[in-house]
This record gives structure tokens, C-alpha cells and sequence, in this order.
């Protein structure tokens, strides 16, 4: 079979390889499609602590059971499945209290375990078990269901922020999670929502998610001057920076409402410690908090939203591209022309 092999930073090759090898306890997935997410590219470019070379990345994927082991039960030949990333060790006091994301080892697909950039991949043990294997109904094309990975960790990250009916919203940073923020706000009740963008084509873009939104150029309009302004000066109840600047963190935190959350969902990578009056913390009485990833109750729920068309996946789709093209893809990625881009390992 063909894979993707990322062989050290900046080289992935795609080679022939043996195909995948079913124990008792696994399954092997035919991979329809892998989404390309920023951290696949960061991991291109700059490598990750927890992916060892060569190593097979990847960790937006949907396919279809081919081969099931004589011990598994949870998977059957021909069931069509859609993956989450995080994979909780199921053992460690997070994992075993529902809190897999702070999992001490942090497996995920892409990471530690092979990935969905190859044909086929082996569904160990561990992810069997207690991973984010979902059954997709036949309604949903393989490309959509490979959306509800990042859409699990949005609803994550609305849910750590305690987010309710009635509340108000900011997100920062409008890319695919910005614009799942966007939709998903809908569903959770929000009361108003602003949307805030540096680039004016990503705004654009994300216009059609949440036509009701206060869309905010911070080329051109400070937001929050903006969103201070138009809350009577109070802030919103939650401020999302999906993009991972220190710039989007403070604003964030600038315009917060008393009480307010701000989840730094973005990570930061090279870029300066934040500087912020820890007053308006102090004083407003608020939660600034994180969210990393996604259990997989919240990739089941992705799923269900996406079947539903709450969120609308095939919006978030720009382009495909066969396994041959991974360069391709990730450098159509970063030219950021549009939202999702999409491998076919398995696409002829
Ligand atoms: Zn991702
Ligand atoms: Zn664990």
C-alpha cells in the first residue's frame, strides 16, 4: 500500500509500504479521507515531541472497516467510521474520571499511533477501546464525517467555557474552528456573537456561518474598542482566541464581561509572553482557561451535528487532493485560500 512518510522535518515521501498486519485485539481502516489540520503542517514543518521519525501523521479521518480482529467486537467489516484525534490512555486518573484530555501519555492518531495519511491503518487496541471510533450514518460522505474531528474539539472548548443560552460571544480568529465557533453558537443560544478577523478574506469567508454576527476587521477596527462599545462597556460572557497570537489572548481578555470566560484555544507558538494587567482578572471576577483536544463524547456529538447539519461540513471543504499530492495539499493549506483540505488516500 501507499502511505505518506514523514521521514524528518520538511521531507515526506510517499512510498510503498506492507500493508498493515490485523492482531486480535485491532482492526484495520481503509482511510476515504484525512482533512489537514494546522498542527499536521506545524508537525511538517517544525516536528512535535510525540511523533518519532518516520512516522505517519494525519488525525482527521474517516474510512471503512476492512479487516477485524477474532477479539474485536466494537467494529464490524464494511461499518463506515469517522475518527477523533485524542485517544485516552483509559487507565490514568484523568482518563479513568472522564478527563481524557489531561491524559498524562496524551496518545492520539497522527501522533504516537499511525495516522490517516496512508491507505490503510491499523486501529490498535487502545483505541478500540477507549478511543473516538464513531459509526457514521450512510448520509454523510467520508469528506464531511473527516470534519467532526476539529468540530469536537470547538465543542470542547465551548463546553470547559461554560457556555449557556442567552450569553454573548467573541472569537478571535476565524479559520475552520473560528467558523465551527460561529455555527455552534447558534446551538448553544448565544445571545450576540462577534467575530473578529485580521485578514479581510478569511472574513469573508466566514461570513456565511453567522450572517447575524458583529464581523470586526482588527486590520481596521480595534476590537476591542469595538465589542467594549457595543456591551455597553460590560464585554462579552466568552472570548475565544482560536488564533495563537498574543495579540488575540490579551484582547481577549481586555474584553471580557465580569464573571466572563476566555479560552485560550489557540496554542501559542514563538511568540512573546503575554503582558497584561492581571487587574481586570483580579477585578471582574473572571476565568481565563484553556482547552486542548477533545473526548471522544465530543466527537460522537460532532458527528450527530454534522449528520443534523447544525454544522455544515461540506462548507468547510475547499479542496481535495489524492495521497500523491500531500505536498500540495499542505502547501494549498498554508496559502490559506480557503478552509479544509482534504486527502483521498483511497480516492481511484
Ligand atoms: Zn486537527
Ligand atoms: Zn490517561
Amino acid at each position: 500500500m501507499k502511505a505518506a512518510i514523514l521521514e524528518a522535518q520538511n521531507k515526506i515521501a510517499i512510498k510503498n509500504v506492507a500493508d498493515p498486519v490485523c492482531g486480535d485485539n485491532e482492526a484495520i481502516l481503509k482511510v476515504k479521507a484525512c482533512a489537514v489540520c494546522g498542527s499536521d503542517v506545524r508537525i511538517y514543518h517544525y516536528g512535535n515531541d510525540r511523533v518519532k521519525y518516520p512516522s505517519i501523521i494525519g488525525h482527521e479521518i474517516a474510512g471503512e472497516i476492512v479487516t477485524v480482529g477474532k477479539n474485536v467486537s466494537k467494529v464490524k467489516v464494511g461499518d463506515r467510521i469517522a475518527l477523533g484525534a485524542d485517544v485516552p490512555c483509559g487507565e490514568c486518573y484523568w482518563c479513568a474520571n472522564g478527563m481524557g484530555t489531561n491524559c498524562s501519555i496524551n496518545y492520539a492518531i497522527g501522533y504516537q499511533f499511525a495516522g490517516g495519511f496512508q491507505e490503510y491503518m491499523t486501529l490498535n487496541d487502545t483505541i478500540l477501546k477507549y478511543g473516538p471510533v464513531t459509526k457514521m450514518p450512510d448520509s454523510l460522505s467520508f469528506e464531511e464525517a473527516a470534519i467532526a474531528e476539529p468540530l469536537a474539539c470547538a465543542i470542547n472548548g465551548l463546553e470547559l467555557a461554560q457556555f449557556a443560552p442567552g450569553k454573548s460571544l467573541a472569537v478571535i480568529g476565524l479559520g475552520p474552528i473560528g467558523c465551527m465557533m460561529l455555527e455552534l453558537s447558534k446551538m448553544y443560544g448565544a445571545k450576540k456573537v462577534f467575530a473578529i478577523q485580521r485578514s479581510k478574506n478569511r472574513l469573508a469567508m466566514a461570513k456565511t456561518f453567522r450572517e447575524d454576527a458583529r464581523f470586526i476587521a482588527s486590520a481596521d477596527e480595534d476590537p476591542v474598542a469595538v465589542v467594549l462599545k457595543e456591551t455597553n462597556g460590560e464585554g462579552v460572557d466568552c472570548a475565544v482566541t482560536t488564533a495563537g497570537t498574543t495579540e488575540a489572548q490579551e484582547a481577549a481578555i481586555q474584553m471580557i464581561r465580569h464573571r466572563g470566560f476566555v479560552n485560550l484555544f489557540g496554542g501559542l507558538k514563538n511568540q512573546p509572553k503575554l503582558s497584561i494587567d492581571s487587574n481586570i482578572i483580579h477585578y471582574r471576577e473572571c476565568y481565563v482557561m484553556g482547552s486542548h483536544g477533545s473526548l471522544p463524547r465530543h466527537h460522537e456529538l460532532a458527528v450527530s451535528l454534522i449528520a443534523q447539519d447544525i454544522v455544515s461540513a461540506k462548507k468547510y471543504i475547499s479542496k481535495t487532493f489524492p495521497l500523491d499530492e500531500i505536498s500540495s495539499a499542505f502547501s494549498y493549506h498554508e496559502e490559506r485560500g480557503g478552509l479544509k483540505v482534504i486527502v483521498t488516500p483511497n480516492a481511484a
